[in-house]
């Protein structure tokens, strides 16, 4: 079989920066400022950052969720591209890297659109279940322990109404889902979470071979 997909390269990626609008200079800096840290590589790259704006735009979102803040770059891609009265339910457990996206946040003047929630996400997202918000949002992006992809999926799953869409990050998990030796505790959550949702007939799914591997899942 030939290969049909563009093997992708720092130049190709310099060029589809340069042919793309350049980002704010706050994701900019919140860029440079995480490459400080050791886990950077946990953030998602610039060009899922304008996947997920486009989207949020596309889609009209107002009501949404995410799971796995880290240091802001994500929420910061879909708060831009909210309306001013659209929310993020933002959850995360830790408050050094979060501190540092309330920083940006407010920064870039859209922390009124991001509620923070420092707890563990499956007690928030179950605490937004039990308030009666089953069926109510548009859109969750998926990125935080690996290990919990499956149990956050089913929560939001409810959570997101009908057309909702579900963006999950680190799908192909630098490649080690396909490499029968590796069986560490989160490449064996990421294969079973591949499967479970290969096996959903409820939503139309996508996996896109951008950054660590992006899959987008509509609720039908
Ligand atoms: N979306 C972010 C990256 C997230 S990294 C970005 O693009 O920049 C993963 C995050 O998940 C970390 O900030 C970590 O603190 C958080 N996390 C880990 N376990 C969690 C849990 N049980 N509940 C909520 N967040 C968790
Ligand atoms: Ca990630």
């Amino acid at each position: 079989m030939s290969s049909q997909h563009i093997q992708i390269n720092d130049a190709l990626v310099g060029y589809i920066r340069s042919m793309t609008h350049a980002e704010p200079d706050y994701m900019v800096r919140l860029r440079e400022e995480t490459l400080r840290d050791p886990l950077a590589r946990m953030q998602i790259t610039p060009e899922q950052g304008a996947l997920l704006s486009v989207l949020t735009q596309l889609g009209r979102f107002k009501k949404t969720i995410e799971v796995g803040v880290f240091t802001g770059y994500s929420s910061l891609a879909v708060a831009r591209a909210l309306p001013e009265n659209g929310k993020i339910i933002a959850c995360d457990i830790n408050e050094q890297w979060t501190s540092i996206a309330r920083r940006y946040w407010k920064e870039a003047g859209l922390d009124h659109k991001i509620d923070l929630h420092l707890a563990p996400a499956t007690n928030t997202l179950d605490a937004m279940l039990a308030n009666g918000e089953a069926g109510t949002y548009d859109f969750a992006f998926i990125d935080a322990d690996k290990p919990n992809y499956g149990n956050y999926y089913d929560r939001i799953f409810e959570l997101l109404k009908p057309s909702g869409l579900i963006a999950v990050d680190n799908v192909l998990w630098y490649g080690r889902v396909i490499d029968p030796a590796v069986n560490d505790e989160e490449t064996v959550a990421l294969r079973a979470f591949n499967e479970k949702l290969s096996k959903d007939d409820r939503i139309w799914i996508t996996m896109l071979a951008i950054g660590d591997g992006l899959t987008l899942a509509v609720k039908k």
